[in-house]
């Protein structure tokens, strides 16, 4: 007679575990109430161990994270789509997030950051419909993001009030966000190469709101492209540095030193330059800007950057889910392994979003995982199997 116990043993065929280590092939995991309580290579009789699930032919990674998207957009190309979504209101918007959540799901996602929109619906929706113990995909939300008065962000912003330095504002504002998004730039120019827009808070400004944010537990996500806007965001001693196009050398460098991450949204350019007019001006600028974003991913894993996966999704082109496996395949491009790439979408994910025991399948961490039938080859190729996974939890 055997013992009952509530560990299970899965055979998985190969093995991506969020460490960024080679892909391992033939491993055993072991799962006991959600938590993975060995990883090993399988042995011999293992196989034949009863009530072992059988996911030879299949790969097994972490569930993804990815850091940067806005849930209450589409990434829709449709102008009267957008439109009616940047102008919604939350019975509207509601359905639209619910939907996301699933597409994100069907992608292998387990868990976003929200970088912020206009009427804070987002968190609304995360407050009000999730459960994030039981919730598929966990949402961590900024609410509405910070900028400052008469800059771009209004989308996604607002601008302190009665005369508050960002600081007073972020002290003074009541509010169930998860972190603060902080907007210190615009966007980048499709019309003259690596035009950069002017900081819109100076490096004291910042440097007190991000201190007011971190005495408050709140991690700060600064949006920022050019030289100057990303030197004052690190400088100000931001948790992570979002887009970061045109940053240049010197502050990957000081991202390094001071292990400030990096969200490159690379596929935003990507889509930008599939959805312009081909050959046009702007689509040629949107090809250039994502070379040289390319070129900047290469520097960062030269200089040991820290790089969480992030797409900006429900920008133009950018959808829910489908989004991510864009990214990685950008990642792979600029000279990461597939296991490193995943590094990215997984572990940093999970860390910068501080959510504890996810994103790597190693001894003690949650059996947040997902799986798809097939080789590791497979996953990216032209509609790959990212959006093929598997429910783990129907296999046992
Ligand atoms: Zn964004």
């Amino acid at each position: 007679m055997t013992t009952m116990t509530e560990s299970r043993f899965i055979h998985a065929g190969w093995l991506i575990d969020g460490t960024g280590r080679p892909v391992q092939q033939n491993m055993a995991v072991e799962i006991e109430k959600g938590v993975i309580r060995s990883v090993e290579e399988v042995q011999g009789d293992l196989v034949n161990k009863p009530g072992i699930v059988d996911l030879s032919d299949y790969t097994m990674l972490p569930g993804l994270v990815d850091t940067h998207v806005h849930l209450f957009m589409s990434g829709e190309n449709d102008p009267g789509i957008r439109k009616r979504q940047l102008n919604a209101d939350y019975n509207f918007l509601k359905p639209v997030i619910a939907n996301h959540l699933k597409q994100l799901y069907a992608y292998g996602v387990r868990a976003v950051r929200d970088g912020g929109d206009y009427g804070g619906y987002a968190l609304r929706y995360k407050n009000e419909c999730l459960d994030d113990n039981r919730s598929l995909v966990q949402i961590r939300a900024a609410g509405k993001a910070w900028r400052k008065s008469g800059r771009y962000g209004k989308l996604i912003g607002r601008p302190p009030v009665n005369k508050q330095t960002l600081a007073d504002a972020i002290k003074n504002q009541k509010t169930t966000a998860d972190h603060v998004k902080i907007v210190q730039s615009g966007l980048n120019s499709l019309a003259q190469f690596g035009t950069e827009t002017p900081p819109q808070f100076t490096l004291e400004d910042l440097t007190e709101a991000i201190s007011a944010a971190h005495k408050k537990n709140l991690k700060v996500m600064v949006h920022c492209n050019g030289k100057e806007p990303v030197k004052l965001a690190i400088q100000a001693g931001c948790d992570s540095v979002e887009h970061g196009f045109f940053m240049g050398t010197d502050n990957l460098k000081r991202m390094a030193d001071t292990d400030t991450v990096w969200v490159p949204t690379a596929v935003t350019m990507k889509a930008y330059a599939e959805h312009l007019k081909p050959g046009s001006a702007q689509a040629v600028m949107a090809c250039r800007n994502l070379d040289h974003q390319l070129e900047q991913i290469a520097t960062a894993k030269r200089l040991g950057v820290v790089i969480a996966l992030g797409t900006d999704s429900g920008s133009l082109g950018v959808h829910h889910g489908s989004a991510v496996s864009e990214e990685l395949k950008i990642l792979i491009s600029a000279g990461f392994t597939l296991p490193e790439a995943v590094r990215c979408a997984t572990f940093n994910g999970a860390r910068l979003l501080a959510i504890q025991g996810q994103g790597q399948i190693t001894k003690g961490m949650s059996a947040t995982l997902i799986i798809f039938k097939g080789a590791p080859e497979e996953l990216l190729p032209n509609g790959g199997k990212l959006g093929a996974f598997t429910d783990l939890q129907k296999h046992l």
